[in-house]
Protein backbone atom coordinates (compact mmCIF):
# COMPACT_ATOMS: atom_id res chain seq x y z
CA UNK A 1 0.00 0.00 0.00
CA UNK A 2 1.69 3.56 -1.39
CA UNK A 3 0.25 6.52 0.40
CA UNK A 4 1.01 10.26 -1.44
CA UNK A 5 0.98 12.89 1.19
CA UNK A 6 1.85 16.07 -0.61
CA UNK A 7 1.20 19.61 0.27
CA UNK A 8 3.01 23.17 0.52
CA UNK A 9 5.92 24.45 2.94
CA UNK A 10 4.97 23.51 6.44
CA UNK A 11 1.47 22.35 6.10
CA UNK A 12 2.18 19.88 8.43
CA UNK A 13 2.37 17.17 6.01
CA UNK A 14 5.68 15.69 7.46
CA UNK A 15 4.13 15.32 10.90
CA UNK A 16 0.52 13.80 9.19
CA UNK A 17 2.88 11.49 6.88
CA UNK A 18 4.94 9.97 10.00
CA UNK A 19 1.53 9.48 11.88
CA UNK A 20 -0.58 7.81 8.96
CA UNK A 21 2.70 5.33 8.53
CA UNK A 22 2.92 4.88 12.02
CA UNK A 23 -1.23 3.77 12.56
CA UNK A 24 -0.47 1.84 9.43
CA UNK A 25 2.87 -0.24 10.67
CA UNK A 26 4.31 1.22 7.65
CA UNK A 27 8.03 3.25 7.02
CA UNK A 28 7.76 6.69 6.18
CA UNK A 29 10.12 8.54 3.75
CA UNK A 30 10.43 12.86 3.89
CA UNK A 31 11.29 13.10 0.34
CA UNK A 32 11.95 16.91 1.10
CA UNK A 33 14.80 15.55 3.31
CA UNK A 34 16.34 14.63 -0.38
CA UNK A 35 16.40 18.07 -1.68
CA UNK A 36 17.71 19.24 1.80
CA UNK A 37 20.27 16.87 1.83
CA UNK A 38 21.24 17.88 -1.77
CA UNK A 39 21.68 21.32 -1.18
CA UNK A 40 23.44 21.25 2.16
CA UNK A 41 26.24 19.03 0.90
CA UNK A 42 26.47 20.80 -2.08
CA UNK A 43 26.89 24.26 0.12
CA UNK A 44 29.50 22.49 2.00
CA UNK A 45 31.59 21.72 -1.03
CA UNK A 46 31.04 25.61 -1.41
CA UNK A 47 29.16 24.80 -4.92
CA UNK A 48 26.84 27.08 -7.04
CA UNK A 49 23.19 26.15 -6.02
CA UNK A 50 22.12 27.24 -9.81
CA UNK A 51 25.06 24.69 -11.12
CA UNK A 52 23.18 22.33 -12.42
CA UNK A 53 26.20 19.30 -12.79
CA UNK A 54 27.17 20.21 -8.96
CA UNK A 55 23.92 19.79 -8.14
CA UNK A 56 23.39 16.80 -9.82
CA UNK A 57 26.44 15.61 -8.53
CA UNK A 58 25.48 16.26 -4.60
CA UNK A 59 21.93 14.48 -5.22
CA UNK A 60 23.70 11.51 -7.00
CA UNK A 61 25.98 11.14 -4.03
CA UNK A 62 23.84 11.80 -0.64
CA UNK A 63 24.82 9.32 2.13
CA UNK A 64 21.09 7.96 3.50
CA UNK A 65 22.73 7.84 7.03
CA UNK A 66 22.93 11.56 7.07
CA UNK A 67 18.91 12.37 6.43
CA UNK A 68 18.33 13.11 10.12
CA UNK A 69 20.60 15.47 10.89
CA UNK A 70 18.84 18.18 12.39
CA UNK A 71 20.46 21.01 10.51
CA UNK A 72 18.77 20.19 7.15
CA UNK A 73 15.15 21.77 9.16
CA UNK A 74 17.20 25.35 9.06
CA UNK A 75 15.00 27.50 6.96
CA UNK A 76 18.55 28.45 5.28
CA UNK A 77 18.53 24.86 3.66
CA UNK A 78 14.77 24.58 3.00
CA UNK A 79 15.26 28.10 0.79
CA UNK A 80 18.61 26.37 -1.01
CA UNK A 81 16.50 22.88 -1.28
CA UNK A 82 13.61 25.23 -3.47
CA UNK A 83 16.55 26.48 -5.54
CA UNK A 84 18.01 22.99 -6.68
CA UNK A 85 14.76 21.56 -6.90
CA UNK A 86 13.68 22.39 -10.14
CA UNK A 87 16.85 21.07 -11.85
CA UNK A 88 15.44 18.50 -13.90
CA UNK A 89 18.40 16.31 -13.58
CA UNK A 90 18.43 16.71 -9.66
CA UNK A 91 14.90 15.29 -9.32
CA UNK A 92 15.85 12.56 -11.94
CA UNK A 93 18.67 11.46 -9.58
CA UNK A 94 16.48 11.59 -6.39
CA UNK A 95 13.47 9.46 -7.88
CA UNK A 96 15.08 6.09 -8.17
CA UNK A 97 15.63 5.68 -4.47
CA UNK A 98 12.01 7.27 -3.68
CA UNK A 99 10.57 4.70 -5.96
CA UNK A 100 12.23 1.71 -4.61
CA UNK A 101 11.36 3.29 -1.06
CA UNK A 102 7.49 3.58 -2.50
CA UNK A 103 7.99 0.12 -3.47
CA UNK A 104 8.88 -2.07 -0.50
CA UNK A 105 7.30 -5.16 0.27
CA UNK A 106 3.89 -3.69 2.38
CA UNK A 107 4.04 -0.30 1.08
CA UNK A 108 5.15 3.03 2.68
CA UNK A 109 4.17 6.69 3.05
CA UNK A 110 5.97 9.21 1.10
CA UNK A 111 5.20 12.95 1.68
CA UNK A 112 6.43 16.03 -0.50
CA UNK A 113 5.28 18.12 -3.72
CA UNK A 114 5.12 15.60 -6.37
CA UNK A 115 4.53 11.92 -4.76
CA UNK A 116 0.63 11.69 -6.49
CA UNK A 117 1.69 13.10 -10.07
CA UNK A 118 5.55 12.31 -10.55
CA UNK A 119 6.85 9.88 -7.69
CA UNK A 120 3.86 7.20 -7.03
CA UNK A 121 0.85 8.21 -10.09
CA UNK A 122 -0.40 4.50 -8.88
CA UNK A 123 -0.43 5.42 -5.12
CA UNK A 124 -3.30 3.26 -3.34
CA UNK A 125 -4.43 6.96 -1.86
CA UNK A 126 -3.24 10.69 -2.29
CA UNK A 127 -3.60 13.50 0.12
CA UNK A 128 -2.97 16.43 -0.38
CA UNK A 129 -2.74 18.84 2.75
CA UNK A 130 -3.68 22.68 2.63
CA UNK A 131 -3.71 25.66 5.27
CA UNK A 132 -3.76 29.23 5.17
CA UNK A 133 -0.29 30.65 4.51
CA UNK A 134 -0.85 32.45 7.67
CA UNK A 135 -1.39 29.68 9.66
CA UNK A 136 1.02 27.70 7.80
CA UNK A 137 3.37 30.68 9.16
CA UNK A 138 2.49 30.51 12.73
CA UNK A 139 3.44 27.02 13.23
CA UNK A 140 6.46 27.41 11.61
CA UNK A 141 7.23 30.27 13.71
CA UNK A 142 6.27 29.11 17.03
CA UNK A 143 8.07 25.60 15.71
CA UNK A 144 11.13 27.75 14.62
CA UNK A 145 11.34 30.36 17.59
CA UNK A 146 12.57 27.70 20.38
CA UNK A 147 15.86 27.56 18.86
CA UNK A 148 16.19 31.31 16.86
CA UNK A 149 14.46 33.85 19.80
CA UNK A 150 15.35 36.55 17.39
CA UNK A 151 13.48 35.13 13.99
CA UNK A 152 9.84 36.92 13.51
CA UNK A 153 6.80 36.10 12.23
CA UNK A 154 6.79 38.27 9.09
CA UNK A 155 10.25 36.77 8.11
CA UNK A 156 8.55 33.16 8.08
CA UNK A 157 5.79 34.67 6.15
CA UNK A 158 7.59 36.26 3.79
CA UNK A 159 10.03 32.74 3.50
CA UNK A 160 6.99 30.64 2.88
CA UNK A 161 5.26 32.36 0.13
CA UNK A 162 8.73 32.58 -1.94
CA UNK A 163 9.36 29.49 -1.58
CA UNK A 164 5.75 28.30 -2.05
CA UNK A 165 5.61 30.30 -5.39
CA UNK A 166 9.23 28.66 -6.39
CA UNK A 167 7.59 25.31 -5.84
CA UNK A 168 4.61 26.10 -7.84
CA UNK A 169 5.78 27.98 -10.78
CA UNK A 170 8.70 25.58 -11.88
CA UNK A 171 8.56 23.72 -15.10
CA UNK A 172 9.65 20.05 -13.47
CA UNK A 173 6.78 18.49 -11.23
CA UNK A 174 5.53 21.63 -9.59
CA UNK A 175 3.76 21.20 -6.36
CA UNK A 176 0.08 20.25 -7.46
CA UNK A 177 -2.37 18.40 -6.64
CA UNK A 178 -2.99 15.32 -8.69
CA UNK A 179 -5.94 14.99 -10.12
CA UNK A 180 -7.29 12.05 -8.10
CA UNK A 181 -5.78 13.49 -4.78
CA UNK A 182 -8.07 14.09 -1.53
CA UNK A 183 -7.76 17.30 -0.37
CA UNK A 184 -7.38 17.99 3.97
CA UNK A 185 -7.83 21.42 4.89
CA UNK A 186 -6.31 21.77 8.69
CA UNK A 187 -6.22 25.39 8.72
CA UNK A 188 -9.02 25.15 11.32
CA UNK A 189 -7.24 21.81 12.94
CA UNK A 190 -4.63 21.09 15.14
CA UNK A 191 -2.27 17.89 14.98
CA UNK A 192 -4.80 15.54 16.77
CA UNK A 193 -7.77 16.51 14.39
CA UNK A 194 -5.82 17.06 11.40
CA UNK A 195 -3.90 13.17 11.81
CA UNK A 196 -7.82 11.66 13.11
CA UNK A 197 -9.16 13.11 9.80
CA UNK A 198 -6.38 12.25 7.67
CA UNK A 199 -6.41 8.42 9.10
CA UNK A 200 -10.54 8.60 8.86
CA UNK A 201 -10.17 9.32 4.83
CA UNK A 202 -7.40 7.45 4.36
CA UNK A 203 -9.52 4.19 5.74
CA UNK A 204 -12.69 5.22 3.60
CA UNK A 205 -10.98 5.13 0.46
CA UNK A 206 -9.20 1.68 1.21
CA UNK A 207 -12.70 0.73 2.23
CA UNK A 208 -13.80 1.56 -0.65
CA UNK A 209 -11.46 -0.99 -3.02
CA UNK A 210 -8.65 1.96 -3.04
CA UNK A 211 -8.62 5.01 -5.47
CA UNK A 212 -11.74 6.33 -5.88
CA UNK A 213 -10.73 7.73 -9.62
O1 LIG B 1 9.21 19.46 2.37
P1 LIG B 1 10.39 20.33 2.60
O2 LIG B 1 10.02 21.71 3.06
O3 LIG B 1 11.43 19.69 3.47
O4 LIG B 1 11.06 20.48 1.15
C1 LIG B 1 12.14 21.38 0.90
C2 LIG B 1 12.10 21.77 -0.58
O5 LIG B 1 12.43 20.61 -1.36
C3 LIG B 1 10.75 22.23 -1.11
O6 LIG B 1 10.53 23.61 -0.92
C4 LIG B 1 10.81 21.84 -2.57
O7 LIG B 1 11.44 22.82 -3.34
C5 LIG B 1 11.69 20.60 -2.58
N1 LIG B 1 10.92 19.35 -2.70
C6 LIG B 1 10.51 18.98 -3.97
N2 LIG B 1 9.87 17.78 -4.14
C7 LIG B 1 9.60 16.98 -3.11
C8 LIG B 1 9.97 17.36 -1.80
C9 LIG B 1 10.62 18.57 -1.63
O8 LIG B 1 10.73 19.71 -4.93
N3 LIG B 1 9.00 15.80 -3.34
Amino acid sequence: MIIAVDGPAASGKGTLAKNIARHFGIPFLDTGALYRATARDLLARGGDLQNADEAVKAAQNIDPDSLDDPHLRDPGIGEAASKVAPIADVRAALLDYQRRFANRPGGAVLDGRDIGTVVCPQADVKLFIKAAVEVRARRRFLELRQTDPAITEQQVLADLQKRDARDRSRVEAPLLAAEDAHLLDTTNLDIEGACRAAIELIETVLGAGGKTD
